[in-house]
């Protein structure tokens, strides 16, 4: 089987009209390298980086993050690498920073909202990701975005950043900036989103857990932790409409970009850009090999309209 997906390593998907589709690795560090290399990963779609705050006594600072960074981007070459700002915070708060006691912490202090009220530390960051841009092709996603006002809050702090190395005369890049679709809030200002920025990234992860309050570390409901519901669906339906009526990329990095029975849906709706675990990503190049250039229509039409879980799972089990 593994010699039988490894034709897909080096095969670029491309549809009709010439347009390619993306397989990219979710790495969390330089250890993910290895393993998304060996698979043909087409870029890094994310990049982790709260894994580099963890398990340690102090903050890295801005040297130390801008050399993780630049060794990620020269070991990629060209291929684009998708560097999201800190997520920190929920179950992953390292010791060094002061976190309030919560008792909804997935709804609590996390992601760009600590970036946002800690702006030299947000900084530092900023600075090491526009420092690593000058080595490839770097692009800026902040998480957990809710509303239009944290966008042009962080692109203020990153301007900000660019101005004072500039000011420096420190070398650095033009990285594109994207924002994650992962929060119900988001999905609704989708539009106003997209002409803020030049990506969307959905993440399917905490969409689910978000817009179905599913808490997708409790074992109890796993059952209902699941991307086939249709408000999801519909839901990425409607950020991938907006992402074609405003010109930008919408990517998708949750764990549902790498089902294979979705893909064909990813397709449809015009999702280009697939990022997965390293260890996906030849079964869902085999399977989008399979997809690509056939007529999705009316697969789309059909689960659109599908008003249950079970039958959307039982519908997408059935096309081969
Ligand atoms: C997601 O929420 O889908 C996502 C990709 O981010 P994370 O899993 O790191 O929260
Ligand atoms: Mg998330």
């Amino acid at each position: 089987r593994e010699k039988e997906l490894e034709k897909y390593k080096d095969m670029k998907l491309e549809r009709k009209d010439g347009r390619r589709v993306y397989v990219n690795a979710n790495i969390g560090g330089t250890v993910d390298l290895g393993p998304m290399l060996a698979r043909g990963a087409d870029g890094i779609g994310l990049f982790r980086t709260e894994f580099l705050f963890l398990d340690r006594d102090d903050l890295p600072g801005e040297e130390e993050q801008f050399q993780i960074y630049k060794e990620v981007v020269e070991k990629v070459g060209d291929r684009p690498v998708v560097i999201r700002t800190v997520d920190i915070g929920s179950d992953k708060k390292p010791e060094y920073l002061e976190f309030p006691e919560e008792i909804n912490p997935a709804m609590g202090y996390r992601g760009i909202r600590i970036s946002l009220n800690n702006k030299d530390f947000f900084k530092t960051q900023l600075r090491a990701i526009l420092r690593a841009s000058k080595f490839g092709n770097v692009k800026i996603m902040y998480p957990m975005i809710s509303a239009i006002e944290e966008v042009r809050n962080a692109n203020s702090v990153l301007r900000q950043s660019r101005l004072e190395l500039l000011e420096e005369d420190v070398e650095i890049g033009d990285p594109e900036i994207g924002i994650m679709i992962e929060v119900p809030s988001a999905v609704a200002m989708v539009r106003e989103l997209a002409e803020e920025v030049d990506f969307l990234s959905i993440g399917t992860n905490d969409l689910v857990q978000y817009t179905l309050a599913v808490d997708r570390t409790n074992e109890k409901i796993k059952d209902q932790f699941t991307p086939y519901h249709p408000a999801i669906l519909r839901m990425i339906t409607r950020v991938a409409a907006a992402g074609r009526e405003f010109d930008i990329p919408v990517a998708m990095c949750g764990e549902a970009a790498g089902d294979k029975l979705l893909i064909p849906f990813w397709l449809g709706i015009g999702i280009d850009q697939l990022s997965m675990s390293p260890v996906s990503i030849l079964p869902a190049k085999e399977t989008i090999n399979k997809w690509l250039n056939r007529d999705k229509t009316e697969l789309i039409q059909k689960v659109l309209q599908m008003p249950t879980v079970a039958e959307i799972q039982y519908y997408l089990s059935r096309r081969e």
